[in-house]
């Protein structure tokens, strides 16, 4: 469906340590390699405290990594997003947009709506004129399911799911390219959430975005994505095709996921999680998984493709 020659985000080697001081070190992200092709939606999901959030915000040059490079390709050519300043970082930007999971945190609840979707297009210098960019303020609420007349209204006048589409107005306003969606809808009710995504997909399709979407929730994650990576303590265990994902799991977390719930939060998984302080040496599963062998405990496995053209990291399927 999607041209894997033609990906425009290649997230190489990141790899990052939080260590506030000596006792206090954290491995939040250990070696990670993905690619997002041009037009998709590719989907994050791991359960909390895995190193998503912090890999959004490497990707968006918010935070360094320790490791590694974010190439991002503009015009067919590949930029190294970490390696970005000043005036080349703020035209990226405009490229690269996120939408948050709490559009109250994200927003300034004392601005009204009109001027909030405005701003972006004032700091970037898009439209002739007012006039033109209130034209372009009304459009893109139309397109997001708004009447214009909420441009007259303040953030804690609007339902979560109102607040949402601000959020994505807010992000679509600029025309971008890709956009990052980190629990973009996890603060908000089932039903809601259900308008959201499909929001999301319309606006992906209208206007030939590429979603990278982060979860916690396999249902959302499954309703959006054609690709998925699964990410266990900070490293890719499992990534390849949602549908074959989904309907047939091969790494013993990915199952666990799969078969016990919809939602990681619920899944119970047999042993510890191991500390995050130290680096481990062989599988980063090992300390929970049924199948754990000597090998496991010694050898870290590799993403390796399957004949189905998925990519595992584990033992049980590395030595076929
Ligand atoms: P997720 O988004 O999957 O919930 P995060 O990226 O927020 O995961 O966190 C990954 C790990 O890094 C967690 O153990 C978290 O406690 C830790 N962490 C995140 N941010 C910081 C920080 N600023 N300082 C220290 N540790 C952090």
């Amino acid at each position: 469906m999607f041209n894997e020659n033609n990906p425009i985000l290649k997230v190489k080697n990141i790899s990052k340590v939080y260590a506030e001081d000596k006792n206090n070190i954290v491995n939040a992200l250990n070696d990670v390699n993905f690619e997002i092709i041009k037009g998709e939606a590719f989907g994050l999901v791991g359960e909390s405290g895995c190193g998503k959030s912090t890999l959004a915000q490497i990707i968006m040059n918010l935070i360094p990594a320790d490791k590694g490079e974010i190439l991002y390709t503009k015009d067919k050519t590949e930029i190294n997003i970490l390696s970005l300043k000043g005036k080349k970082m703020k035209a990226l930007r405009k490229e690269i947009q996120f939408i948050f999971q709490d559009p109250y945190s994200s927003i300034n609840p004392r601005k009204k709506i009109g001027w909030l979707i405005k701003e972006p297009l004032i700091i970037h210098k898009i439209g002739a004129d007012d006039a033109q960019r209130e034209k372009m303020v009304d459009e893109m609420l139309c397109s997001v399911g708004l009447d214009k007349n909420y441009k007259n209204r303040f953030p804690s006048e609007l339902s979560g799911g109102q607040r949402q589409r601000v959020a994505i107005a807010i992000a679509l306003i600029l025309n971008p390219e890709f956009v990052i969606c980190d629990e973009a809808v996890s603060a908000l009710d089932v039903s809601v959430q259900a308008q959201i995504l499909n929001l999301l997909r319309d606006m992906q399709k209208k206007m030939g975005l590429t979603y990278l979407f982060i979860s916690h929730n396999l249902n959302v994650v499954s309703y959006i994505s054609d690709r998925i990576a699964v990410m266990y303590l900070g490293e890719i265990v499992e990534t390849g095709n949602s549908e074959i994902i989904f309907k047939n799991p091969l790494h013993p977390y990915t199952k666990a996921l799969f078969s016990a719930s919809v939602n990681i939060e619920d899944v119970m998984l047999k042993g510890e999680p191991p500390s995050k302080s130290t680096l481990i040496k062989g599988c980063v599963f090992a300390s929970r998984c049924g199948y754990c062998s000597e090998k496991c405990l010694a050898e870290k496995p590799v993403l390796k493709e399957t004949a189905d053209g998925r990519k595992i990291a584990c033992h049980l399927y590395n030595e076929h």
